[in-house]
């Protein structure tokens, strides 16, 4: 996405486009390896030290709650953030708490008598497990 794709989804998302919530987009499309907050934060000031961490974060919330952003929850870590573009699933990593993304494929729909009353906004699935680093290697014959 271009400077202007990211201005026209901010605003469509009924975000004003502020030089800082652009800078935070910015960064999450040119970083896809899932940075934490403070990794955004540290990213987006080494370009515009005019960001205080307080503005990044809650831009950061805004962000996530229109939609444009994912965040990635990892047990006893700090979260991640991605920028949504391309649908696709996480791979989390049990040993280096990495996030990796995997293919999208379609998940089955809950029924709808298990779900209620709640009315469901997306369905993703997260594989843990040990990535390619973590992973023991295999002993060669
Ligand atoms: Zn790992
Ligand atoms: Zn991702």
């Amino acid at each position: 996405m271009d400077t202007e794709g990211i201005k026209r989804s901010l605003e469509g998302s009924g975000l004003r486009c502020t030089p800082q919530r652009y800078a935070v987009m910015a960064f999450l499309m040119q970083h896809t390896g899932h940075p934490t907050a403070a990794e955004i934060f540290e990213g987006v000031n080494r370009l515009d030290p005019r960001s205080s961490r307080a503005t990044t974060y809650n831009n950061l919330r805004d962000l996530v709650q229109v939609g444009l952003v994912r965040e990635v929850a990892v047990e006893g870590r700090a979260a991640r953030f991605d920028a949504k573009g391309m649908r696709h699933h996480h791979f989390i990593c049990d040993g280096c708490g990495r996030v990796e993304d995997m293919e999208w494929y379609d998940v089955p729909q809950p029924a709808p008598a298990s779900l209620g009353k709640r009315v469901l906004r997306e369905c993703e699935l997260i594989f843990r497990g040990l990535c390619g680093k973590c992973a023991p290697r295999q002993a060669s014959r």
